[in-house]
């Protein structure tokens, strides 16, 4: 079989046409950060200037349709947008889309118009606030509360673990400001009297909005350090998205996508890369279990790469998907954990070096996947998570379940 993609003179075309804006457009110097925590409130403007260009010209969801902000272009193109996005390697400013899909097909036409557009045209990032320190695998168990008043509804929980690492407002504090912020998706109870699964509601929540507070944990890593505390948070009713208590249902339209099932277009770990040639040049290959192992690694990655993509064509083709993208998540996670392994047993101690350490090799990249490798394994859904969702949808486990519809967002051609 072919896994070459091959593109016609009009894509071809394109790819020259954005090769060329992004070279006139992204300063050189604008390289991504070993950790993305490291994003310093300087760079994080200087790639905000960036994304939001790219939004004007429809480049930043280019799937999506063009009276929301997209680009509605189609899934080679954007493929073609990513490929030539991880050659620049700028930056990201943290921006969890996970909410994109659930608000175009949940959404009414104002949402859309209010809500989605700002995100699509990178105006707002997004923040997920869904784990409770009593609800992360069991996610239906979740206590935050919301109150209908009038027009509006009252919020008050909290929610740990939550992603937005980048551009810190205040370098005391480590706290965001509410434009780094963005919008917070979240669920909250609505009918506390209800079934489980029918009782919560899927609201969008103004970064900025009065009685959130902000407060950091450390971690391993940069991501998922932020606990959020919502005391009495006023909202308009016209950002509850979906029926009142349907917010479980909605939430599937973010979850599945979350579980793999938007697939990726260039789905590869570049640390590995940059290891296996790192070994190489120091001979390291040359031990023939060393060579065994850096094989495996490869072996690993490359199964990885063809399971997204193949996710990626279900998803841009609008084909129903069931256990595939918990398949690939749970592969994701369990290779990550493996291919670690092989960098340390390879490399040796040195593998444990960080940046700060002139002898460390890669500048650090090697110790930092060390950690992302085994923080990686939690974030929405563990690796025994996934497996259960496959079990399920396969037949296999002790309850069957047919997959939730995944309308696909994309425009196919
Ligand atoms: C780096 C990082 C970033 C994150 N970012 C976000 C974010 O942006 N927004 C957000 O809302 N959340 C975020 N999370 C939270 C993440 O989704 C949860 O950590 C995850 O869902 C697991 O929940 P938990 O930590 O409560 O573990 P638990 O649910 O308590 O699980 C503990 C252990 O029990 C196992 N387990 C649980 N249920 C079962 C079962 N039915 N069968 C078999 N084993 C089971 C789990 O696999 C795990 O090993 C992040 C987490 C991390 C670590």
């Amino acid at each position: 079989m072919d896994f070459k993609r091959r593109y016609t003179p009009e894509q071809e075309e394109f790819r020259n046409e954005v090769r060329t804006w992004l070279a006139e457009n992204v300063p050189t110097d604008l390289k991504r950060p070993l950790e993305s925590s490291h994003l310093d409130p300087e760079t994080w403007d200087k790639v905000q200037v960036v994304r939001r260009a790219m939004g004007v010209k429809g480049w930043l969801h280019p799937t999506y349709p063009t009276q929301y902000g997209g680009g509605g272009l189609s899934s080679d193109h954007e493929v073609i947008l990513q490929e030539e996005l991880e050659k620049v390697d700028m930056p990201k400013v943290y921006d969890n889309t996970l909410d994109l899909p659930a608000l175009m097909v949940w959404g009414t036409e104002e949402q859309k118009q209010e809500i989605l557009r700002p995100r699509l045209l990178g105006e707002t990032a997004g923040w997920q606030l869904f784990t409770e320190s009593s609800a992360g695998s069991d996610l239906a168990s979740l206590q935050m509360q919301a109150v209908r008043d009038g027009d509006d509804w009252i919020l008050t929980g909290q929610k740990v673990f939550v992603g937005g690492d980048a551009g810190y407002a205040d370098e005391s504090t480590k706290v965001p400001d509410s434009n780094q912020m963005g919008e917070l998706f979240t669920l909250a109870v609505t009918d506390p009297d209800a079934p489980r699964h029918r009782n919560m509601g899927y609201f969008m929540v103004p970064g900025g909005a009065e009685g959130i507070t902000v407060r950091t944990q450390d971690l391993l890593v940069g991501q998922g350090k932020r606990q959020i505390f919502m005391d009495g948070v006023r909202i308009p009713a016209t950002r509850l998205i979906g029926g009142e208590t349907q917010g479980w249902q909605v939430a599937q339209t973010t979850l599945e996508i979350e579980h793999g099932g938007g697939g990726d277009v260039v789905p590869r770990s570049r640390t590995l890369e940059k290891f296996l040639k790192y070994a190489q040049e120091k001979g390291l290959h040359k031990d023939s279990h060393n060579q065994q192992a850096m094989m495996q690694a490869y072996i690993d990655n490359e199964v990885l790469r063809l399971l997204g993509m193949r996710n990626f064509w279900m998803y841009s083709s609008g084909q129903e998907m069931t256990w595939h993208g918990s398949q690939q998540s749970a592969w994701r996670r369990e290779s990550g954990i493996r291919i670690g392994d092989v960098i340390r047993e390879v490399a040796g101690l040195k593998a444990l070096l960080d940046f700060e350490d002139p002898g460390a090799p890669l500048a650090g990249e090697m110790e930092v996947h060390q950690r992302e490798s085994l923080t990686a394994a939690h974030p929405g859904g563990t690796i025994e998570v996934q497996k259960v969702i496959v079990a399920r949808r396969l037949g296999i486990s002790r309850t069957r379940e047919r997959a939730a519809p995944t309308p696909s967002t994309a425009k196919s051609k």
